[in-house]
């Protein structure tokens, strides 16, 4: 199937992948909002809310705990926002949900040119550090 995600899940385009089980993956997103914006998918394909089944929502819920501790433990954030598009405003149609740390005092987006923003392969190395 022509869908990134699902090349993602098979291996075929490579990701910056912080965890995965049995059901879903979770990845640091390549045009992050914040430092450590990550996306949960189910490693099924699913195009949305609207024709994910039970089991599927019941992973992608369990896991975003984990994910949202993960960044929580591995980055400065005070805090994470869960987001997750369906239809309009949805770019990629394989069922996601974005976790994106916040950081004090700051919209999400971070600043382009300044210091603060991060390169998310530098991300993925604090966070990956507690995942193996
Ligand atoms: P949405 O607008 O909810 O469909 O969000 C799609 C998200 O997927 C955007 O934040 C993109 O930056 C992100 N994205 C697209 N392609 C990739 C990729 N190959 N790896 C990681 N994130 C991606
Ligand atoms: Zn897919």
């Amino acid at each position: 199937m022509d869908c990134i995600f699902c090349k993602i899940i098979r291996g075929e385009i490579p990701s910056y992948t912080i965890y995965e089980d049995e059901q879903v993956r979770a990845f640091l997103d390549i045009q992050p909002l914040s430092n450590g914006h990550a996306l949960i998918i189910p490693k099924k394909h699913f195009e949305n809310l609207y024709d994910m089944d039970s089991e599927n929502l019941k992973c992608i819920e369990l896991a975003s705990q984990k994910v949202a501790k993960l960044l929580k433990e591995t980055l400065d954030c005070q805090g994470i926002t869960r987001l997750q598009n369906n239809e309009y405003g949805q770019e990629v149609k394989h069922y996601h949900m974005h976790l994106i740390p916040r950081y004090k005092n700051k919209m999400f987006k971070v600043q382009v040119d300044g210091k603060e923003k991060l390169e998310v392969e530098e991300i993925f190395r604090k966070v990956q550090k507690s995942v193996s």
